[in-house]
């Protein structure tokens, strides 16, 4: 099963995802996660990478594609994979459909969570208490969720146009959240 988590920044994809990959075997591939690792290496890349994340803005295109080209390389994406984080604006979304149909692994299903924005907020804040990322401060949140709103939003109308879209709600506790997803991708064959 190969399958996209959509949905805004304090919307439960890293969560559920995490959930999802323990139900469906496939590995979890959050590019946030991804691009955090680098930072936390002091990469080049992940050098480049942290200002521009601190500030809730997006990385390039371009390092976005080269880390999943990487990471899709890797053998355990073969039986399917949870995409999380990723695609967040329309060139992302037609970059991703090129390279996965290049692999000969088409996207099957995205799942969309969601949450009115003053939830969103809410969480963000209880978030960035409890962990402390560098980009849960209120003016970088605000930078995410209004990119979310301009340059990813479109992106579900891009899974909808493809008969993919599954819009759950996302608001609920972590089990209802995740036992609405689980209904959504029932009729998808290999879900047991
Ligand atoms: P959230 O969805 O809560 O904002 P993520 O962990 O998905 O958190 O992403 C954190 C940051 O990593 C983003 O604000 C952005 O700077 C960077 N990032 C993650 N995925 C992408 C992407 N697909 N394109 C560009 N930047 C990305």
């Amino acid at each position: 099963m190969r399958l996209v988590l959509l949905g805004a920044p304090g919307s439960g994809k890293g969560t559920q995802a995490a959930r999802l990959k323990e139900h469906l075997q496939v590995p979890h591939i959050s590019t946030g996660d991804l691009l955090r690792a680098e930072v936390a290496a002091g990469s080049k890349l992940g050098l480049e990478a942290k200002e521009i994340m601190a500030a809730g803005n997006l990385v390039s295109d371009e390092i976005l594609l080269g880390m999943l080209e990487d990471r899709f390389s890797r053998p355990d994406t073969a039986g399917g994979f949870i995409l999380d984080g990723y695609p967040r604006n329309q060139a992302q979304a037609d970059a991703l459909d090129h390279l996965l149909k290049r692999i000969g692994q088409p996207m099957d299903f995205a799942v969309q969570l969601e949450v009115p924005t003053e939830l969103l907020v809410e969480r963000i804040a209880g978030r960035a208490q409890a962990e402390g990322r560098a980009d849960d401060n209120p003016e970088s949140v605000r930078k995410r969720l209004t990119i979310y709103d301009t340059q990813t939003a479109p992106v579900i109308e891009f899974y909808r146009q493809h008969g993919q879209l599954t819009v759950v709600n996302g608001v609920g506790s972590l089990d209802e959240v995740f036992n609405r997803i689980l209904e959504a991708l029932a009729p998808v064959k290999e879900v047991g």
